[in-house]
């Protein structure tokens, strides 16, 4: 009684799963999320974009919601782009609000475990520090004097998750976005850490083509939360993995990592038996 470690583990259908994506990167980077572990989600997964694509819609039958924010990438619209991920998970009841971008690859029996460690009626934001000390800001909305307000947030690339209990505490904050000017995923961090007092808890299961992935030890790949590929004229960046698909074939390793965890999959190659 003293833990709120949970025994049991968290039924899927209580984790919600935002990808933010942009029209732009339907065809290049979410087919292949849809063909690989969306597909295996697709119930708790909600893809945000700014165009619509009914086409991909109907032939797969993902949840696809055109958020209607700009196709720019600037702050204002992914942070339009994330009030949008927030409201619908208000909205879907689910127990737990994890976000990735549409170059993250995700785990989902990892993801599963992870969160069951955790209760979501507690305080939680679980994620990977996107620097190694905590960001400084210039403080806007406290009005106690202080100017400046130092904390620490997940870095989006890697993906983050709160718990259902946090987010609603996040509300009355929802559009701070717009008065302190930072990035989405730093904003987040900001409601959380600075105005909540919620503290990040630092996880490495997370990753985003920040790192360089080929040092991840190939042995712990399927442990992890997250993966990610690439990254600016990077695109070598990707996990050291081996399975059915040469590096041509899959330069993301996506579609080697999602065989080796569903290995049943139509597609994914069939072991050679004797
Ligand atoms: N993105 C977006 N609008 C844009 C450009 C990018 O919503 O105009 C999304 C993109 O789909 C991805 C995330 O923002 O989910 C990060 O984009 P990207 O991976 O291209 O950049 P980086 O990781 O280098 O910041
Ligand atoms: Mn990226």
């Amino acid at each position: 009684l003293s833990s709120f470690r949970s025994r049991d583990p968290l039924d899927f259908k209580d984790i919600f799963i935002a990808v933010k994506t942009t029209r732009k990167y339907h065809k290049s980077r979410l087919e292949l999320l849809i063909q690989t572990w969306v597909s295996q989600a697709k119930e708790q997964t909600y893809i945000f974009t700014d165009g619509e694509d009914s086409e991909l819609q109907r032939r797969t039958g993902v949840n696809l919601i055109n958020t209607n924010c700009s196709a720019a990438h600037t702050r204002q619209a992914l942070c339009c782009k994330m009030s949008v991920e927030y409201d619908k998970f208000i909205e879907s009841q689910k127990k737990w609000f994890c976000h990735v971008d549409d170059d993250n690859y995700v785990i989902l029996p990892s993801l599963r475990g992870l969160l069951s460690s955790y209760h979501h009626s507690q305080d939680v934001y679980l994620g990977r520090p996107s620097l190694d000390h905590p960001i400084e800001a210039a403080e806007r909305v406290k009005s106690d004097g202080s100017v400046s307000v130092k904390f620490w947030f997940a870095t989006g690339g890697a993906g983050f998750c709160i718990s259902r209990g946090l987010a609603l505490k996040m509300s009355p904050w929802a559009s701070t976005a717009e008065k302190i000017r930072l990035p989405d995923d730093c904003t987040i961090g900001y409601i959380i850490e600075a105005l909540l007092e919620v503290t990040l808890t630092h996880t490495h299961l997370f990753h985003s083509h920040l790192e360089n992935l080929q040092k991840l030890p190939t042995d712990t790949v399927l442990e992890q939360v997250t993966l990610s590929f690439g990254g600016f004229e990077n695109r070598r960046n990707v996990v050291s993995i081996v399975g059915g698909f040469s590096l041509a074939d899959d330069p993301t390793r996506f579609k080697t990592v999602h065989c080796l965890l569903y290995p049943d999959t139509n597609w994914c190659p069939k072991p050679k038996h004797s």
